[in-house]
């Protein structure tokens, strides 16, 4: 068995582009999909999709753990880059749907059978960038509480939120106070026993990111995530250490050795390991078995299409210190045209039935993809008050 050809398939939809990747074999029907969505830089990881095919067409697609060492290691530059990592991930996801396709067994069986019985999923609450309501954090508190009320009545049981702006290096204390308005709004709002998470996108300073947390702790929060750049493990390691709620990052760690360096200091309690970005279930699943021996665990960052969904979820089954998904239901209304899933979604407390269908228990439809040709992402340009650069 060879594979014969990889395929682009970019989908836009609304926010981000979809990469879909599939590899063709040279056995009649039988076939991957895997996904590299990477905001910014679709046409990147399409050339670099195109650049690991010279790679590996003609190759076994049974020897998964072989081929992913080739497009790794192979042609001088290591894979960690982002743009390549999210290749390698995206032909290693469709690898490994064929695996389970040729075993006629969904990928969790592959790899020891289902841990659970269900996996959790939590919303992000969207609704914008909170600097655009900063001079009025009142108002804005109260369309956060708004919004998560709206995502618990959807059934969740847990979300996500951007409760804290952006910020300089140092600011004085009216973005804490704004941020720990909102957050105290959506408590009010849905009671104790509802898990709230508070992302702040790795844009505060380590100083800031400790504030924000200590200013958040006392509503109890699921996790916080971001509190600072992830390139600043002790910064991360210090909020962690000073603050109750854990502390949350990874997606966009791509490399096993900084994964490594985030556990070992510490610098997180909840490792959110993309499984498009960080080389896939061959990489992923070591990440996995590092943040076992830290007992950290596992939130995977999600908020792509509908293959890097399926992967989270076929992942989320076969790994025991998974604790939630984080899932787009939203996003565009003719996803379910483009997509059949092998999974089931329950809407009250919107738990996920694993898939019992072969491989990632998905088919795309190609028709329909084509319906939704590229778009470039809208730019995004970030500054703060004074001119100067500040984080997306
Ligand atoms: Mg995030």
């Amino acid at each position: 068995m060879k594979i014969t050809a990889i395929q682009v398939h970019v989908c836009h939809a609304r926010m981000r582009n979809w990469v879909f990747v599939k590899v063709l074999t040279s056995e009649p029907g039988l076939w991957g999909w895997g996904e590299g969505t990477l905001e910014w830089h679709t046409r990147g990881v399409v050339g670099s999709v195109e650049d690991l095919a010279d790679l590996i067409v003609g190759e076994d697609p049974r020897r998964i753990e072989h081929l992913w060492q080739m497009m790794h290691r192979q042609h001088f530059w290591h894979g960690h880059g982002v743009v390549r990592a999210t290749a390698i991930s995206a032909i290693d996801i469709a690898l490994w749907d064929i695996a389970g396709k040729i075993a006629n067994q969904p990928c969790h069986q592959l790899w020891g059978g289902a841990v659970r019985d269900y996996v959790r999923t939590y919303c992000h609450l969207g609704g914008g960038r909170m600097e655009d309501f900063y001079e009025t954090p009142v108002d804005n508190a109260k369309r956060f509480g708004d919004l998560a009320l709206a995502a618990v009545a959807d059934g969740f049981t847990a979300f996500k939120s951007m409760a804290v702006p952006s910020t300089m290096p140092l600011e004085g204390q009216q973005p804490i106070r704004a941020a720990e308005a909102c957050v105290r709004a959506m408590r009010e709002a849905v009671g104790p026993d509802i898990d709230i998470m508070v992302d702040c996108h790795a844009r505060p300073s380590p100083a800031m990111g400790l504030q924000f947390g200590k200013a958040l702790d006392p509503y109890g929060l699921y996790f916080f995530e971001e509190p600072c750049w992830p390139e600043s493990v002790e910064g991360l390691a210090m909020i962690n250490a000073a603050i109750t709620t854990p502390v949350a990052t990874g997606e966009r760690v791509t490399r096993l050795s900084d994964f490594r360096d985030l556990f070992a200091r510490r610098a997180c309690d909840v490792c959110q390991l993309d499984l498009t970005h960080c080389g896939g279930f061959t990489e992923g699943r070591r990440v996995a078995a590092l943040a076992e021996a830290y007992r950290i665990a596992l939130a995977p960052h999600n908020p792509q299409g509908p293959v890097s969904t399926a992967a989270s979820l076929e992942f989320g089954f076969s790994q025991p210190s998974y604790i939630i998904c984080e899932t787009v239901h939203a996003d565009v209304p003719w996803r379910s045209d483009v997509v059949t899933e092998g999974f089931t979604v329950e809407r009250k407390g919107r738990i996920v039935r694993a898939n019992t269908k072969p491989g990632l228990g998905i088919e795309l439809n190609e028709a329909e993809i084509k319906k939704h040709p590229f778009q470039p992402e809208t730019v995004q340009r970030v500054f703060h008050r004074d001119g100067s650069v500040g984080d997306w």
